[in-house]
Parts: structure tokens; sequence; C-alpha cells
């Protein structure tokens, strides 16, 4: 398996939607909310296009397979920045671009920060990484693999965050 940061964020965010996606059963392209979030990153990019680079990035870690895709990484100040619809899940996004400066550390190019940043709310949250930090994100590494391998799908979480997820329907289109 090949570990993302999307893996990353959806551990975060719900268990259930984490393991949804490990095995396949993928939604984000009918929902309307990731579209929207991908109309804020085009535009995001074609701002930045020419003062940023794009750097794919991957590792081995323990025997898996560690992936990232950073879309605008400032080389010259060595600042990830990352751009985001809503702050709804903070911390997910916070654990997302750790996973980036990881590996960046990983392969051994120097970061000092990143930046998320939500334009339609004006706002901005800088994160660095520690080695609290990575010590977690090994632990979270190895609970990803225990959810995405489990033969069970874990179970609705019934959270606000459900309403804007991408398997909303697939996951209550049974209730009342
Ligand atoms: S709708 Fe809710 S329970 Fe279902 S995958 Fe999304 S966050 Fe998890």
């Amino acid at each position: 398996m090949n570990i993302t940061a999307t893996y990353i964020n959806y551990y975060r965010v719900c268990k259930r939607k984490l393991w949804l996606f490990a095995n396949e059963i993928q939604m984000e392209q009918t929902s309307d909310i990731v579209a929207d979030g991908k109309v804020i990153e085009e535009e995001s990019y074609l701002q930045r296009s020419e003062r940023y680079s794009q750097i794919q990035l991957s590792q081995n870690y323990s025997g898996l397979s560690l992936s990232g895709k950073i879309d605008f990484f400032d080389t010259k100040n060595k600042i990830i920045h990352e751009t985001k619809r809503s702050n709804k899940v903070e911390q997910a996004h916070i654990w997302q671009v750790k996973f980036y400066l990881w590996l960046l550390e990983l392969n051994d190019v120097e970061a000092v920060k990143a930046i998320i940043e939500y334009p339609r709310l004006r706002e901005r949250e800088e994160v660095f990484l520690d080695d609290e930090d990575i010590a977690y994100l090994k632990k979270t590494i190895r609970e990803i693999m225990a959810v995405a391998n489990d033969k069970t799908c874990p179970s609705v979480i019934n959270a606000r965050i459900c309403k804007s997820c991408s398997y909303y329907d697939f996951c209550y289109s049974g209730e009342n």
C-alpha cells in the first residue's frame, strides 16, 4: 500500500472514510464541495505557478511506501504553501502538511515550515515539525495500516463534518 497525505488527512477526519478510501470505494468526483476546493486550488495555482515549484516525493519507511505531491514549495524560503477551502477539519490539514514536512526531511530536502492558507476566510496557519510530530506520524502510519486492512468497515460517526463529506450519501442513504 502506498500511503499519501490523503490517508493522513482521512485518518484524522474519520476512520470509516479512511477505510472506504483505502479499499477503493471513492466518491470524491461526485462531491460539489471537493470540486469547489479544487477550483480554489486551481485559482491559487494560476496566481502562483511562477513563484513556487511542484514537488513529487516518495520514500520507503519500515517496508511501507510513502508518497506526496506538494503543489507549492517555495524553494528559496523553504516553505510549503497549502490552500484549503475551509478550516472545519483544521487538524487534518495540519497533519497533512506535517506529513509533507516529514517526507521532505526523509528525502534530505530542507524545509522550515508550512503555511496553510484559507483564502475565503482570509486566514492562515503556520505549521512546524518536531520530533514528537514525527513519532506521532510513525504511529499514525501503523494505525492507518491496521484500519485499512481490517475486514470490517468502521461505523458512521454521526458528526457535523459528515454533511460536507463526499461519502455522505453512501453512509446515510438508508436513514430516514
Ligand atoms: S459521511 Fe461521516 S461517517 Fe461517512 S465517511 Fe464521511 S465523515 Fe465518515
